[in-house]
């Protein structure tokens, strides 16, 4: 078989960071067999969803053939997980097949998981089970379609082998799309393993790829740890107004680009709490939804310290100065906060700030108080603003004293709302997310029944999350609370 070329491969990356990659091949796959393929995403990147799965293109996908122009490599990493440090992570069951610019003009990478053993790999098998799989292309069209940043899934192809985790399960490579990989372990490793000249040439490059604005600053390293603040503190502001809870914010998985990266052991909350986490290993709540901030701050000083030696060459200056720029991210945080969920009260920006977030704060202390769905509740309120007074009557009593007088406080704060604002309110207070127990179920039928169909309308409704459509009314219930009380998520691998 002739290479296939469906891209045109430009890789940075391989050119430009000697050091901070190896060159590695992707496992034989001994029955490449179709499971899906992203029609929307591959359009962004000028290729036919067709020609991704057809024979070919599996062969491609499945990482038995290595298409023309791609340089598949394991990049180097390190990270902070659970606050502890690990000097040599690395890609163990991803590959990075090689970079291209797409429609739009930006670069993007292609990527695999599961797709076998690296250097990196340690203890693990470098596989990649088909409910992982599913799941991450699942919550990263959904993050797709609220707006908010994120890596993508371009398809997923079944390997043919068996993944052995508690029990015996299919194999797949997921092929991922994503802006960039470099993440804040990539800096701590560059930091740990090449020394200032290595963190130098990263940041020439991060700098060059994602924040080409920066071009010129007196000061490249300071702008890009305060621009970095800015991205991280923007994503998680927005993660918060959906009910996203990342679950392994470790410094590996946060990205330079400022997308959402590795939906393992996520969860979208139902019932509003700031204590909320699911997943199996968080025992103390390091990752639950109200601690993402300060995590964010906390994986942002470990990006501050392999900065040091470029943003002063006074010690104590530097400190000082990456010091002030990582307390900002409190105030950073704090605005972009108060934008997402000013946006959804329907907020137009004008008022007072501290009232408009008091405002903000003592609305989700009633649904806290009330244990209200939090998707479900900020739904109402774009109903009401929609002209539909009867929509909170699901939620609060018709004597509910707390609710009568935060909504007049609210009505009184913004009586009238513009087209724009009203739309831009519902995009801000989707219908649907991907619940946890519909999630469970789809990727239950696909694993156990191989059954695609509960994947295929679960994905969907998704795609228009705003949109009420009565026949999918199914997933905008929430889950019975027994249910969600017990509810654990996995890490993805
Ligand atoms: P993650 O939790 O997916 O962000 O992964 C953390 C680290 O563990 C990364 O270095 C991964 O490459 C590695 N890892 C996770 N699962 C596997 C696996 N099944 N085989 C090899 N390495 C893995
Ligand atoms: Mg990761």
């Amino acid at each position: 078989m002739t290479a296939p070329r469906p891209f045109a491969f430009d890789n940075s990356y391989a050119r430009d960071l000697e050091g901070l990659y190896v060159r590695w091949q992707a496992a034989h796959a001994p029955r490449p067999t179709p499971i899906r393929v992203n029609a929307a995403l591959a359009g962004e990147l000028g290729v036919s969803p067709e020609a991704l799965m057809d024979e070919q293109g599996l062969a491609m996908l499945a990482g038995n053939v290595v298409p023309a122009g791609a340089e598949p490599l394991a990049q180097a990493y390190a990270g902070h997980q659970f606050g502890g440090f690990s000097p040599r992570l690395g890609d163990g069951r991803a590959l990075l097949l090689g970079e291209v610019i797409d429609r739009q003009g930006q670069r993007r990478d292609i990527a695999f998981k599961g797709s076998g053993r690296t250097p990196f790999s340690r203890n693990g098998d470098g596989k990649c089970a088909l409910g992982p799989a599913l799941r991450e292309y699942l919550m990263g069209e959904a993050m797709a379609a609220f707006g908010i940043p994120t890596t993508r899934a371009l398809a997923v192809v079944a390997t043919g082998d068996t993944v052995l985790r508690e029990r015996p399960l299919p194999g797949v490579v997921l092929t991922r799309v994503a802006a960039s990989h470099l993440r804040v372990g990539t800096f701590e490793y560059a930091a740990t393993h090449l020394g200032a000249e290595g963190v130098r040439r990263l940041a020439g490059y991060t700098l060059a790829r994602h924040y080409p604005e920066l071009n010129g600053e007196p000061e490249p390293c300071l702008a890009l740890l305060k621009a970095l603040i800015d991205r991280q503190a923007t994503l998680v502001a927005r993660w918060m107004g959906v009910g996203f809870i990342h679950g392994v914010m470790n410094t590996d998985n946060m990205t330079l680009s400022g997308e959402t990266i590795d939906y393992g052991p996520c969860a979208f909350m139902e019932a509003y709490d700031p204590a909320t986490v699911f997943s199996s290993i968080d025992h103390h709540g390091r990752y639950a939804y109200g601690n993402q901030p300060s995590i964010a701050q906390w994986n942002l000083a470990r990006f501050a310290e392999t900065l040091l030696g470029l943003i002063d060459a006074d010690e104590n200056r530097a400190v000082e100065r990456a010091s002030a720029a990582i307390h900002d991210f409190v105030d950073v945080f704090e605005a972009r906060w108060s934008e997402v969920f000013g946006a959804k009260l329907g907020l137009d920006g004008s008022g007072d700030a501290a009232a408009d977030r008091a405002l903000i704060e003592d609305f989700l202390g009633l649904l806290k108080a009330r244990k209200l769905d939090f998707t479900l509740a900020f739904r109402a309120l774009y109903d009401v603003a929609a002209g539909d007074a009867k929509a909170p009557q699901q939620l609060f009593t018709v004597d509910d004293t707390g609710w009568i007088e935060w909504r007049r406080r609210w009505m009184a704060r913004q009586p009238q709302r513009s087209p724009a604002l009203l739309a831009a309110m519902s995009h801000a207070n989707p219908w649907l997310i991907p619940r946890n127990y519909r999630v469970e179920e789809a990727l239950e039928a696909a694993v156990d029944r191989g059954d695609l169909a509960p994947f295929d309308r679960l994905l969907a409704a998704l795609q228009a999350p705003s949109q009420v459509r009565s026949g999918f009314a199914m997933y905008a219930t929430p889950a019975p609370a027994e249910i969600t009380a017990r509810y654990q998520t996995f890490c993805g691998t």
